[in-house]
């Protein structure tokens, strides 16, 4: 059995219960950095085995591990294993070596801010990360788009995407960005790509919410 486990996106009160159970119950914990979920190991009390898996795992690595172990975890290093995270190789090898696989849901960044944009959520466009190179096609997409788009954004581009967002969107386009969620300097700010940039502190995990083509 191979459990596909959601863990906090900064703050560790979001660790679900069944998460926990879930955890302790394992013959081993794969993560994607080892160091980072000693931390889940240590707060929840989990006394387990942790075996690093990421997306530079090969697959013969991975199948011997699925061989070894009956009962596997899966966490990423925060959040929902496999959006815009390693997991889903994973879980493809899992279901072709005929192991059953088991979500246990937990917090994930783009439905947290999606959760409090203000803008239409029944449909939505999740880009993952802000490509880093042929940007204008993302951008063109963001433009025309009639459903609301989420992506996920490094501190050290959040500035050049917001200024890109700027030119290229019209002016009163409305955007939400969400920094810091649920952790202590979580902050919202709304408005324009204009009005964010005089607010925003470039410090800190991004997640941006972009309001449909009017
Ligand atoms: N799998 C994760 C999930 O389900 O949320 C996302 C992993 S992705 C590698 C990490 C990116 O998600 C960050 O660079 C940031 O853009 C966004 N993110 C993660 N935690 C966040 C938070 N607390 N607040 C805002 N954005 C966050």
């Amino acid at each position: 059995m191979l459990y596909i486990v959601g863990t906090p996106i900064g703050n560790m009160q979001d660790m679900t219960m069944r998460a926990i159970e879930t955890l302790k119950g394992v013959d081993v914990i794969l993560c994607e950095d080892t160091r980072q979920t000693s931390k889940l190991v240590v707060r929840f009390e989990l006394n387990k085995k942790l075996v690093s898996l990421h997306q530079h795992t090969s697959d013969d690595k991975t199948k011997m591990l699925l061989e070894e172990y009956e009962n596997i975890a899966y966490v990423s290093d925060a959040g929902t294993p496999g959006i815009s995270d390693p997991g889903g190789k994973l879980v493809q090898l899992a279901i072709e070596a005929g192991h059953d696989v088991v979500p246990i849901p937990g917090p994930s960044a783009v439905a947290t801010a999606l959760s409090v944009s203000a803008f239409p959520a029944d449909k939505f466009f999740f880009l993952g990360f802000m490509p880093k190179k042929g940007q204008q096609r993302t951008f063109d997409l963001i433009k025309d788009s009639q459903y609301t788009v989420c992506f996920y954004e490094s501190p050290h581009r959040i500035i050049k995407t917001l200024e890109k967002l700027k030119t290229e969107l019209e002016s009163d386009r409305q955007m939400m960005v969400a920094r810091e969620l649920t952790k202590k300097f979580e902050t919202i700010y709304r408005g324009t790509a204009e009005q964010i940039l005089e607010q925003v502190k470039e410090k800190g995990e991004f997640t941006i919410v972009i309001s449909p083509k009017k």
